[in-house]
């Protein structure tokens, strides 16, 4: 019989490519959202792609009586927990609103689950946790240590890994794996599915195609005197579609019956590159030529960091194998797919 995996935020980004896969894989979905960042129409587009329309509640996972009802509906196996609020400035400006819905979401997650005989869950997690690595544990592995969060948003992915920990060391009859993400980009190669824009971008990669595209003037890339070989801050971009991959694969081992109660993974490529090579592989592969300048360093930001990966690569048996030029292909294909649609 199939297993029913509950992706809550998966009309997201990140949880609308998960929501994919896991239909790709032969789950069944059920996708609960309170489309605070995101549109219904996202399920239009994972339906073209696999053929299945998921379901979908609309719910603030913060409402226990609602999230408990809706879980008597369906019989679970296992939760993969994307719904939270993600952006980082605004996480500033509203710390509240961010602890109470990052927190109490998960919380009232975490204790619906024996209730309803929920085996296992997926967190989504950032190496945010890992602040600024130190030179000699580059790439970062899972058990370097974790620095002091710099925005109430990446306290919440703290606070939340440490909420799990003590979950299941105090004996709850639950598993979970965390899937700690380097930088996610990228969107699904059908252009069905991407990530939808929100306002002036802060990330790179919807600020490189939303410039391409002549929405934005100039890209500023944020300092070129770091410590790095071309002078620009380096990240590990992971293809959304890889990433949603590697969560079909930890879903698969959490619901298995012998493997460990807690287990952390990296997710990234285990290979970095510069904002620089970011924008220049993105003119290459896409042949747009991009407006660009040099601007002073962003505030807060980390000079570099990259994943090692050989936890995910063995024990999850997944491998992020995508180009970086196919991935930024598809960033470019899903802009121009925005602009068919008249979305901007
Ligand atoms: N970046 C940039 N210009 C922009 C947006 C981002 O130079 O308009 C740089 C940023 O300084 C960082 C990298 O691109 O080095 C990735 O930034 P993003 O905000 O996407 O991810 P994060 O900093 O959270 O890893």
């Amino acid at each position: 019989m199939k297993q029913t995996i509950l992706v809550t935020g998966g009309t997201g980004f990140i949880g609308s490519h998960t929501t994919v896969e896991l239909i790709q894989a032969g789950y069944n979905v059920v996708i609960a959202d309170n489309l605070s960042n995101s549109k219904r129409e996202v399920i239009g587009g994972i339906k073209k792609i696999t053929g299945i329309e998921p379901a979908f509640e609309f719910i603030d996972l913060c409402n226990k009586e609602a999230t408990r009802e809706m879980l008597q509906r369906y019989r679970i196996d296992g939760i993969i927990h994307f719904a939270a609020s993600k952006a980082v400035g605004e996480s500033v400006e509203k710390p509240l609103m961010y602890y109470r819905n990052n927190i109490t979401s998960l919380v009232n997650l975490l204790e619906l689950m024996p209730e309803h005989n929920i085996k296992g869950v997926i967190f989504s997690s950032s190496c945010t946790v890992y602040g600024q690595p130190r030179p000699e544990n580059l790439p970062v592995t899972e058990d370097a240590p974790h620095q002091k969060a710099t925005s109430p948003y990446g306290n919440t992915k703290e606070i939340n890994e440490q909420i799990i920990q003590d979950y299941i060391h105090s004996g709850a009859p639950i598993k979970s794996i965390v899937l700690r993400y380097f930088n996610p980009i990228g969107a699904h190669p059908s252009a069905l599915i991407g990530e939808l824009p929100n306002g002036k971008p802060n990330n790179l990669i919807p600020y490189v195609t939303q410039t391409a595209m002549g929405i934005l003037e100039q890209l500023t890339i944020f300092g070129n005197d770091y410590d790095t070989p071309d002078g620009t801050c380096i990240r590990d971009y992971i293809y959304v579609v890889d990433l949603a991959k590697a969560h079909v694969a930890a879903m698969t081992r959490v619901l298995k019956k012998d493997t460990a109660a807690l287990e952390y993974f990296n997710i990234g490529t285990g290979r970095g590159n510069s904002t620089r090579e970011i924008v220049e592989t993105f003119e290459k592969a896409t042949g747009v030529k991009l407006n660009y300048t040099y601007g002073p360093r962003r505030a807060g930001d980390i000079e570099k960091i990259w994943g090692d990966c050989t936890k995910a690569n063995t024990i999850l048996g997944w491998k992020a194998d995508t180009p970086l030029e196919d991935v930024l292909v598809s960033a470019w294909k899903w802009q121009l797919k925005l602009r068919e649609d008249g979305v901007m």
